[in-house]
């Protein structure tokens, strides 16, 4: 039941095979045998989950018409999504107590339309980080091997994917927050473009950048997901944009025999791990099967994307986390002295460490005389990306590549070094920079880790990229693999 796709499950419980209680109990269950090897979720509502699976059930007895396609199926949400009267951290000592009076736009879509939620999961510190070390609750563990990284900062989500213990999960993704650790665990994860899910409840890292969206076994499941969580949210996300269509599953069957595909010469060499190459290369021979054309593309501003990112995403979360003052909600220190202390200390005891050095990094960038240096520059640079891409675009439908330079590291093995973690994002930032939609799909193993490969396409693409990548799963089975211990 565990590996099923949504599909079969939305199906099985129609036709009344199991009901949405049954379902959500198996997946309680097993977060219960599981997660202790993993920590994977920082907190789990058996009653708040089996009342709504109750409620589909009832529903689904009287009024089925009433009835989403996705009712009754669980889903974890990361917890930097606000989820009404349950507590949400985002992995922070700052929110330990922190609950919030109102849901999400994510939230309440995946509600609106019946999903269960099985409980809230750990992530990086604000998401801020690539390996889920930087957690207030500890290290999220990676299910093909623990002494590695799920990948960050939606680690938990990837994690708890791979090892089966929900169908679906949301993520977030900044700099490659979907996309990595879904590398890293041998799932799917579409980041879609910047405006196409609202971010409206969603704890803001860096608002320029930062986009939720859906993880799950399978691009068809992920269109699945998109279609009920992206939606056009105009009172509370002004950077939301409405969508002539929000059935994303309506071209999964398309033919990829007319896609040109662009293979950017700048990411298939240097960084790159040359085994995780060779195994690309598999999966491009596996795509030329279906008769689609290879055309090389220059990205030749792709070197400049790391920096860019680290100086922009600062500033950013610099001036978003001077929020969490201990005003009004948020941990507070004891034992300050006057108002100013209060603040200082409260912040100073509750960030973890680099979350501090982002701020730091931010204000620093963002400071009279530095200002231009960094910032500005760094936004320039930032459409030169957007332009390099603009231009490959001009050639070809998508661009192919790899997701990560490596397979999952070890726990601590880049933790002392934050210049070399920066780095393991040099794939995946520029897509954020340049607001554009990108699925993550697992294809290949190496050393018994999964290893992964992105699909990138223009803004507003994001069928063209479910449908390119669920060809490929229907020919191969790299997505329905799953680690041994979780069975
Ligand atoms: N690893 C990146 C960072 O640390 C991306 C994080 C994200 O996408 N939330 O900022």
């Amino acid at each position: 039941m565990h590996n099923l796709s949504l599909a079969e499950l939305s199906r099985q419980l129609k036709q009344k095979k199991i009901s949405s209680v049954e379902l959500t109990q198996l997946f309680l269950d097993r977060i219960h045998r599981f997660n202790p090897k993993i920590n994977a979720f920082i907190s789990v509502n058996d009653e708040f989950a089996l009342t709504q699976a109750k409620k589909v059930d009832e529903t689904r007895l009287h009024t089925p018409e009433k009835l989403h396609f996705l009712s009754g199926i669980p889903i974890a949400h990361k917890d930097n999504l606000l989820t009404k009267g349950i507590k949400t951290t985002c992995s922070s000592k700052a929110l330990v107590n922190f609950t919030p009076p109102y849901d999400a736009t994510i939230v309440d879509n995946f509600k609106n339309a019946g999903m269960v939620m099985l409980g809230k999961v750990n992530l990086d510190e604000f998401a801020m980080g690539g390996s889920n070390e930087n957690s207030y609750f500890g290290p999220c563990f990676n299910p093909w091997d623990t002494n590695r990284v799920p990948g960050g900062s939606s680690g938990g989500s990837a994690a708890l994917l791979a090892a089966r213990l929900s169908p679906a999960a949301t993520g977030s993704d900044t700099g490659g927050s979907i996309r990595q650790p879904a590398a890293f665990c041998g799932i799917t994860g579409i980041k879609p473009s910047y405006g196409v899910v609202s971010r409206y409840g969603m704890i803001a890292f860096a608002s320029s950048l930062d986009q939720g969206g859906p993880m799950s076994k399978s691009a068809e499941d992920c269109a699945h997901l998109l279609s009920a969580m992206a939606s056009f949210d105009p009172k509370h996300d002004m950077t939301s944009v409405q969508q002539p269509c929000y059935d994303y599953t309506k071209d999964l069957d398309k033919s990829l025999k007319s896609l040109r595909v662009g293979l950017p010469k700048e990411y298939f060499s240097g960084d790159l791990d040359p085994e995780i190459a060779q195994i690309l290369q598999k999966a491009i021979d596996e795509y030329a099967k279906l008769g689609v054309t290879f055309i090389e593309v220059d990205l030749p501003d792709t070197k400049h994307c790391v920096p860019a990112y680290y100086t922009i995403a600062p500033c950013e979360a610099s001036s978003n986390l001077a929020r969490f003052d201990a005003n009004l909600y948020g941990y507070r220190s004891s034992n300050a002295a006057d108002l100013e202390k209060m603040y200082a200390q409260s912040r100073s005891e509750s960030f973890g460490r680099e979350v501090k050095r982002r701020i730091l990094i931010g204000t620093y960038a963002l400071s009279s005389g530095y200002y231009d240096d960094y910032y500005i520059k760094s936004q320039n640079i930032r459409n030169l990306i957007r332009h390099d891409f603009h231009e490959a675009f001009k050639k070809v439908d998508v661009i192919f590549a790899p997701t990560t330079p490596s397979i999952a590291f070890k726990i601590g093995q880049l933790t002392s070094d934050p210049v070399q973690m920066y780095l393991q994002d040099a794939f995946t930032i520029p897509v954020n920079l340049a607001e554009l939609p990108s699925i993550a799909l697992p294809v290949g193993m190496l050393q018994g880790m999964p290893v992964g490969m992105q699909i990138i396409g223009p803004r507003f693409t994001e069928s063209r990229l479910l449908n390119a990548a669920h060809q490929y799963q229907k020919r191969t089975d790299w997505h329905l693999q799953c680690p041994n211990d979780f069975t």
